[in-house]
């Protein structure tokens, strides 16, 4: 990469938001390394997202900090050391503050969620403390929520401020593509190939529930990946008596022409109706254990069990495909501020180029590729048309041909 200088010496801020995910600390890795090697910049680190800028400004308004104070402590807190003191929000940051840090999972600087940034009051403060410490761009990263964040940042202030997506739900519109969703896969896959193997052993049905917020891309492209029969999105609807029923009555067949077990994936996002206390994953597992319960013959012995992956799918070490994505966005980041131009918004991976997207994207275009992929995993986990294992027709071809052609 070519070094680029810019007209003065920057200050740049660099926060993470929301959830964490895998490959979040190899982006600030890169970015901390080429803002001090390639553009001479000096690059505050703020500690826990948003709510370490609110910390900041709530200690300096009721005068536990004094604005001197705040400034050298600074200066004499950097590096390493700063990132070490609990009682400091922000530090500014040096190459050897994020060594070790390529292959490391989680974010060294803390992430977290503040609902106090939904307020403007706070958010003026925010301004205000980032001006007094002559920040001339704001780098924030995390999902959908953090880049909303931003945006609100950017209309309020003369700040540039660019959104890096960073997400395991992949639910920010506009990139195809965020930080730790490779990882976030990989990690469900490996854990649906081991929940398969036991099932298979004991004849069973396992649901497992898939962490992901209001998005089931994580649930539908791991099916596809993985192999699952079934995988139920909150983007198809809500997840009632008739729809279980027909996934059961889909499961009951699969077991009367020999399977030895099934994997249903449901998104943690789908709602159950009526409302149930627990998650959808435990409601459609326990209403397939009662339907299996009431059959006569071998079929009655079948046991369906639930497990809900949660945290698990943030943690682990990024995959190469993460660490490499959370390179070209700082490549990008970079490039974006050098620019002089000021210009904020989401950096995107779209048709493998990154771009500088406008903030407020609609999120039509996830829903679009969503159903392509929903056709796709359907087609591909049908084992059999019909009655015959060979009898897949001309019709079933083209609709695997709309769903390829659609992305
Ligand atoms: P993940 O995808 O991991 O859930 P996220 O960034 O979507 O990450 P959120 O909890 O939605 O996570 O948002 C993170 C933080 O961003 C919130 O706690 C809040 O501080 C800020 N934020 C979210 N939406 C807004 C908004 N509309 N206005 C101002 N700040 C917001």
């Amino acid at each position: 990469m070519k070094a680029r200088q810019v007209n003065k010496r920057k200050n740049v801020a660099i926060l993470f938001s929301g959830g964490d995910s895998p490959g979040m600390n190899a982006f600030a890795r890169a970015f901390v390394r080429l803002g001090c090697n390639c553009y001479d910049s000096n690059i505050l680190g703020v500690k826990d997202g948003y709510l370490g800028l609110v910390r900041s400004c709530q200690k300096l308004s009721c005068g536990a900090l004094t604005s001197e104070d705040f400034e050298s402590l600074l200066i004499d807190r950097r590096g390493q050391f700063g990132i070490s003191c609990l009682d400091q929000d922000v530090v500014w940051l040096d190459g050897e503050s994020v060594s070790g840090l390529a292959r490391r999972g989680g974010i060294f600087l803390g992430c977290a969620r503040c609902p106090e940034f939904f307020k403007s009051v706070f958010r003026r403060e925010v301004v205000n403390l980032l001006a007094k410490l002559r920040i001339d761009s704001l780098v924030t990263c995390g999902g959908e929520g953090t880049l909303q964040g931003a945006q609100q940042l950017a209309r309020e202030s003369q700040l540039q401020v660019l959104g890096v997506p960073a997400t395991i739900d992949n639910d920010t519109p506009g990139t195809e593509t965020a930080i730790g969703v490779d990882t976030a896969l990989n990690t469900i896959v490996e854990a649906v190939s081991r929940f398969s193997h036991t099932a298979d052993s004991h004849h069973r049905i396992m649901v497992l529930e898939i962490m992901g917020r209001n998005s089931g891309y994580l649930a539908q492209t791991s099916a596809l990946a993985a192999g699952a029969e079934i995988v139920v999105t909150p983007e198809r609807g809500n997840l009632d008596e008739a729809k279980m029923r027909g996934i059961a009555e889909r499961v009951e067949r699969l077991m009367l022409k020999g399977r030895r077990h099934a994997i249903i994936l449901v998104a943690e996002g789908v709602q159950v109706s009526p409302v149930a206390d627990a998650g959808p994953a435990k409601a459609l597992s326990d209403y397939l254990a009662a339907h299996f319960s009431h059959l006569r013959g071998p079929l009655n012995r079948i046991e369906s069990r639930h497990s809900v992956l949660g945290h698990l799918q943030r943690g682990g070490a990024p995959s190469v495909a993460d660490c490499i994505l959370a390179n070209q966005f700082a490549v990008s980041a970079w490039e974006e501020i050098s620019a002089n131009h000021q210009k904020g918004g989401i950096l995107a991976l779209t048709h493998g180029r990154m771009r500088l997207q406008p903030f407020g994207r609609s999120r039509r275009d996830l829903i679009r590729d969503r159903r392509s992929q929903y056709l796709l995993q359907k087609h591909v986990s049908k084992r059999w048309r019909g009655d015959s294992p060979h009898d897949i027709g001309q019709s079933e071809r083209g609709g695997i041909q709309v769903a390829f052609a659609k992305r």
